[in-house]
């Protein structure tokens, strides 16, 4: 493949070759061979396909499938009740409804009676847009209640509320059912010009890990694809294109873990030759982890996801630690109105830094938390440049970056996040996004970017 008149680097306009997967020549007026396909950037922005090192891939294209329960498309409790209602009468008679996304600005708090006022007759699932609880309605509690009553399900006075907190296990197994395939998924991730991700989902051990090489085998998924989890991944046994990647200590402040384990459990993950990567959304979290780290011993592939809050003192100790972070910039445009009533006000200086920590230098790379977050690394990027809320509020605008220094949290390459960014040079994987226009008018707005061409291994995947 030939493609003519790129922009590279933001600099010059160069014609690139693309053989065996990998770029072969980058010079002007290349030669144009009898077997060549050519695609004309004229003038266009080719920059490294994007890796987005955080998001949940199954629940991604689960949520694709389900009633979209919070803001923007759901803003109240009559909005959901239509949306719940259609849903129900587009299911088969007997089937689930899954909603996604609630969030307590639409209803307020949910229980298995407010969820029964609007369906009754089949079984309906809403998780809570943190990920963290799914509230049942009771023909849903119905079909999942274990007949020896140990359950993870939540009881006021012996009675199921239908409210079940970080049980995702445990309700999968209850309801059973496939995979979701990933095609819709691996399409639109490539659509934005994404040609790697990271898989962030805890839960993820062998069994994953095996269904995620049969994806990419299928050619499902174009992706490459790094799969954080549990210690059961030790086993997993690395593919092209499919890696292990760090053991998941997914932290909540109000219930932390035992210290001494967790440290045990990072010097294990260690000694299997993984990273300890700490989902950290509070300032006790983050204490927490940092405290587990400098105690057992840390390693270059350990990470920090989220980092929501980071105060100057703790930002401190990752810089000490050597630790990446890997932060959310659009939730500061998706959340940032409910942060705003939510978060204290002496920690919301500190609510998803990004400008600090590469001041600090830190190494930083973005994820969009997909389904928690929207999909859109474009939308993220811009969302690190301008630091707005949706509403319009300036969140922290000292923490903004350039557009170069937000493109760089997702052009890092997977296995290093906050490492250089991936360049366009002979030898390196044709792994490319072509742009719909010059980088000097991307960087006006990013979100507004649109990608023309996405290339894996050389190979046109969008
Ligand atoms: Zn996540």
């Amino acid at each position: 493949m030939l493609i003519r008149d790129a922009e590279i680097e933001g600099r010059r306009i160069a014609d690139l070759r693309i053989e065996d997967g990998r770029i072969a020549a980058v010079g002007r007026g290349l030669e144009r061979r009898a077997d060549d396909t050519v695609l004309d950037a004229g003038g266009a922005a080719l920059l490294p396909g994007l890796h987005d090192h955080h998001l949940h891939l199954v629940a991604l294209a689960a949520a694709q499938a389900s009633v979209p329960c919070g803001p923007p498309q759901v803003r109240t409790a009559d909005d959901l009740a239509r949306s719940l209602r259609a849903a129900g009468d587009a299911a088969p008679a007997t089937g689930w409804i899954r909603g996604v996304g609630y969030d307590e600005s639409v209803a307020g708090d949910l229980d298995r009676d407010a969820l029964d006022r609007w369906v009754t007759q089949r079984p309906l699932r809403i998780q809570h847009r943190s990920g963290r609880l799914w509230i049942l309605n009771s023909a849903a509690l119905e079909r999942v209640r274990a007949a020896d009553e140990a359950d993870p399900l939540e009881r006021s006075s012996g009675r199921p509320t239908g409210r079940l907190y970080d049980a995702d296990a445990w309700l999968r197994q209850r309801i059973g059912g496939e995979r979701p395939a990933l095609h819709a998924v691996g399409r639109l991730l490539a659509c934005y010009g994404v040609t790697g991700v990271t898989d962030t989902t805890p839960h993820n051990g062998l069994a994953e890990f095996a269904a995620f090489a049969r994806a990419r085998a299928g050619g499902e998924l174009c992706q490459d694809l790094i799969v954080m989890g549990d210690a059961g991944l030790d086993a997993a046994a690395e593919c092209h294109g499919l890696r292990r990647g760090a053991h998941k200590f997914h932290l909540h402040d109000a219930e932390l873990p035992d210290f001494d384990a967790t440290c045990a459990a990072i010097r294990r993950a260690h000694a299997a030759g993984s990273g300890a990567a700490f989902h950290c959304v509070t300032r006790a979290d983050l204490a927490f982890a940092l405290s587990a780290l400098r105690e057992a011993g840390t390693d270059a592939a350990d990470r920090i996801e989220h980092a929501a809050i980071a105060p100057p003192e703790l930002l401190a100790q990752i810089r000490e630690l050597g630790l990446a972070v890997v932060t959310q910039p659009n939730f500061i445009a998706e959340r940032g109105d409910e942060y705003r009533v939510r978060v204290d006000a002496d920690e919301r200086p500190w609510l998803y830094r990004l400008r600090g920590f590469l001041d600090a230098r830190v190494r930083l790379a973005g994820g969009t938390d997909a389904p928690f977050g929207d999909p859109n690394p474009w939308a993220a990027m811009q969302a690190a440049v301008t630091r707005r809320s949706g509403g319009g509020a300036a969140m922290g605008a000292d923490e903004g970056l350039s557009p170069e220094q937000a493109l760089a949290l997702f052009t890092c390459a997977g296995e290093r996040p906050g490492g250089p960014a991936r360049r366009i040079a002979v030898g390196a994987a044709a792994d490319l996004c072509l742009l719909d226009r010059p980088w000097a008018r991307a960087r006006q707005d990013l979100a507004a970017v649109a990608v023309r061409a996405t290339l894996k291994g050389g190979r046109r995947i969008a």
